[in-house]
């Protein structure tokens, strides 16, 4: 029998060593009987999908910053197959790809409609189907998000926003996410550390959510480079799976800038840029930018990790190094004719109105600038 939820809090939420063991279990409460897994060709080949000890129909074709062709191709499967449930096993891309397919299987295409730049939110109505998101990555927060994220054909990466996408359940296992190599346990974290950032820096008011986001800091910024550097640390590994969650909480609020700089870059899909790579890359600028807008809540992050808030910046920087990521987009293969054309749909995102600073093209144009 499946046992009562770790937590229920937005969805169910199962957070144990072995607690994939449940997916079969829930799979079955809910009557679902032809599953459809969503992931990608690595987690098939390194034994993932038999790990979730179900019989199940596999699209394997996720790929990092998912697409709009993907989504159809794998809602193609989700009909020929006669699925009924979607499960996502993977990192956020996974889930988040899951997620869309969702949409379509409940609502006539294209996408477009219903991204939240297009005033799409309400017109996602229609009963999904149900999604047990199980993540193999401590990031994204998608496993307990309303949001996901998708390249369209006219390649913007539009967000998608709805009560309707938060997966049924959650099952985290930490155990799950020991395999993933240093380089992606690095800026996986740095995704989900910046997600308490941003979420507890937006200006919209949920006192809720900023305590939710400064727990999940503090324990993701005393555990991510102990899991970097030894990544069979099981104890550390729930912690950042604690940080994911709890960023994905908290961005119910809204996220900023270092978002909105983020997404176009992720939209170029063949250059596959790390979405959580970038995010610490642009975090201290972004929060240099940001200081005078809200500096309470500088010194109150900076106090929970036990320094000065005016050393935030700093302690960023010094802790994307000492994670071995990178400090320039040069680093990551990009150039300024590539990027500085990007402020304008930088400062048009949907993060940007809550960003505590006002952002404009100019604002993007800088920021991008000073990390080039
Ligand atoms: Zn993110």
């Amino acid at each position: 029998m499946t046992p009562l939820p770790t937590m229920s809090y937005l969805t169910d939420i199962y957070l144990e060593r072995g607690a994939v063991q449940y997916v079969a279990g829930l799979l079955s409460d809910w009557g679902c009987q032809r599953p459809l897994v969503v992931t990608d060709r690595g987690l098939v080949k390194l034994g993932g999908v038999d790990r979730l000890g179900i019989e199940a129909v596999v699209y394997d074709g996720v790929e990092t910053n998912p697409t709009e062709d993907q989504a159809r191709s794998c809602l193609e499967v989700f009909r020929r197959d006669d699925c009924d449930a979607l499960v996502a096993l993977g990192g956020g891309s996974s889930i988040d790809l899951a997620k869309c397919v969702g949409i379509l299987v409940g609502h006539e295409g294209p996408l477009e409609r219903y991204a939240i730049l297009h005033g799409g939110m309400p017109k996602i109505q229609n009963p999904l189907p149900p999604l047990l998101a199980v993540p193999t990555t401590a990031g994204s927060g998608s496993e307990v998000g309303r949001a996901a994220l998708l390249t369209l054909t006219s390649g913007d990466k539009m967000g998608f926003l709805s009560p309707l996408l938060i997966p049924k359940a959650a099952v985290c296992d930490p155990e799950l996410t020991v395999s993933l190599p240093p380089g992606l346990t690095a800026g996986t974290g740095m995704d989900a550390i910046s997600h308490c950032v941003e979420a507890f820096c937006s200006t919209r008011f949920n006192p809720v959510a900023d305590a939710i986001a400064l727990d999940g800091l503090v324990r993701g910024c005393n555990h991510i480079l102990s899991v970097t550097e030894n990544g069979g640390d099981l104890e550390g590994r729930s912690e950042m799976v604690l940080c994911s969650l709890e960023g994905g909480l908290a961005f119910q609020k809204g996220l900023g800038a270092v978002h909105s700089l983020s997404h176009p870059l992720g939209a170029f899909t063949e250059r596959g840029l790390h979405h959580g790579t970038l995010n610490a890359l642009f975090l201290p600028a972004v929060l240099r930018f940001n200081f005078d807008a809200c500096p309470e809540k500088m010194k109150a992050m900076a106090g929970r990790l036990g320094f000065c808030g005016n050393e935030l910046p700093e302690y960023f920087e010094r802790l994307n190094e000492r994670l071995g990521l990178p400090k320039t987009l040069a680093e990551m293969g990009l150039t300024a004719e590539v990027v500085e054309p990007l402020a304008e749909k930088a400062a048009g995102d949907h993060c940007s109105p809550t960003n505590p600073r006002a952002l404009d093209g100019a604002a993007c144009l800088a920021l991008y600038r000073e990390v080039l």
